[in-house]
């Protein structure tokens, strides 16, 4: 059995929401200051996870990777990490980290056989990353990149929201990190979702005008994609290590080719990112429901998955939803 939508695109990806708490604010994704948060019994417990990521590797998902929220802050999520590893017919398990609490915890997701680590990193400047994140934590980060690198983890990507006001002079800088190392540094059009303080709002810059600029350092050579990846279009300068890649969500709606479901913090199937349909697929699990009656949700899920997002760069309001709970 697979998963296939009703524009014949082949769901194989899962992305899952672990948490929606955080240890950090960042500007574009979560207010300061006191946020509501999901009672503990909403959250999805571990072992529904597995069993919900069994269900779906039998359904052909062969990718998931774990994000929130900040997936390192949930209490266990070691333990969970080798759990789903071992989930028998899964190909690829990835994380998403801001990186603050990930330098203690590489070997033990090395141990647990994870290789591929995302690390959101908006800025190179440690008074900057205070600003945007609302903590003073940029050593940690920096130096959680660089242990993973020296232990081998490949890629490291490292995720960039750009935005003009904040970061635009910084783009150059980032990109230099492709040269030397294994980093694959990814920059992603800022979307306009969830809940940023009011005062902030994110100068948007297109991807195509961030390559522009990156040109004039070097010829980007576009990189072949592989069957697990990503939105990102890949590229690398001539005799780089590493690579650059773009998340244009705005601008280049890579919807045609989106191959991904997402199970948020809270228990529900989102098909989309950008539109708000889901189905509840814990209560369901809560009251008993068979692995084949999971199996239909994962299928219902999939046949809503819209053809493409409405969402656009000039929308004067945020879209309603939270990055944190759905797992960007
Ligand atoms: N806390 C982890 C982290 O920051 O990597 C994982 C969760 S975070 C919601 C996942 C990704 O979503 C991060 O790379 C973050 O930069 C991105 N993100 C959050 N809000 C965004 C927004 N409004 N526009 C674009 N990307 C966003
Ligand atoms: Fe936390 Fe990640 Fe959102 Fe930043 S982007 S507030 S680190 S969940």
């Amino acid at each position: 059995m697979s998963l296939i939508d009703s524009y014949h695109r082949r769901i194989n990806y899962l992305r899952i929401s672990v948490t929606d708490r955080c240890n950090l604010r960042c500007l574009y994704c979560m207010p300061r200051g006191e946020i509501t948060k999901l009672m503990h019994e909403e959250i999805l417990r571990y072992e529904e996870i597995l069993r919900l990521a069994r269900v779906a590797v039998s359904l052909g998902i062969t990718k998931i990777r774990v994000t929130g929220g900040e997936p390192l802050i949930r209490k266990g999520i070691m333990h969970f990490l080798e759990s789903l590893a071992s989930v028998e017919g899964l190909e690829d398990i990835g994380l998403t980290t801001n990186g603050v609490l990930l330098k203690e915890k590489l070997q033990h997701i090395w141990d647990a056989g994870i290789r591929r680590i995302n690390i959101s990193l908006d800025t190179l400047d440690r008074a900057r990353y205070r600003d945007i994140t609302g903590f003073d934590k940029f050593d940690h980060v920096w130096e959680a990149i660089e242990a993973a690198r020296d232990m081998g983890f490949n890629p490291i990507k490292i995720n960039v929201v750009v935005m003009s006001n904040i970061n635009e002079d910084e783009l150059e800088a980032f990109a230099a990190l492709s040269l030397n190392n294994p980093y694959h540094v990814r920059f992603i059009e800022y979307m306009p979702i969830g809940s940023s303080p009011s005062h902030f709002t994110p100068g948007f810059i297109a991807s195509e005008d961030i390559k522009q600029r990156l040109e004039r350092m070097g010829v980007l050579e576009p990189v072949k994609k592989s069957p697990h990846d990503g939105p990102a279009e890949r590229y690398r300068f001539k005799g780089a290590t590493g690579e650059i890649g773009f998340i244009s969500a705005m601008t280049n709606h890579f919807c045609k080719t989106c191959n991904r479901l997402r199970l948020t913090a809270a228990g529900h199937l989102r098909p989309c990112l950008l539109s708000s349909r889901e189905i509840d697929i814990k209560t369901p699990l809560r009251k008993g429901a068979t692995d084949q009656e999971l199996a239909s949700l994962f299928m219902k899920a999939t046949l809503m998955k819209p053809y493409s997002h409405g969402i656009v760069r000039e929308q004067s309001e945020l879209f309603p939803g939270e990055m944190s709970s759905i797992g960007g």
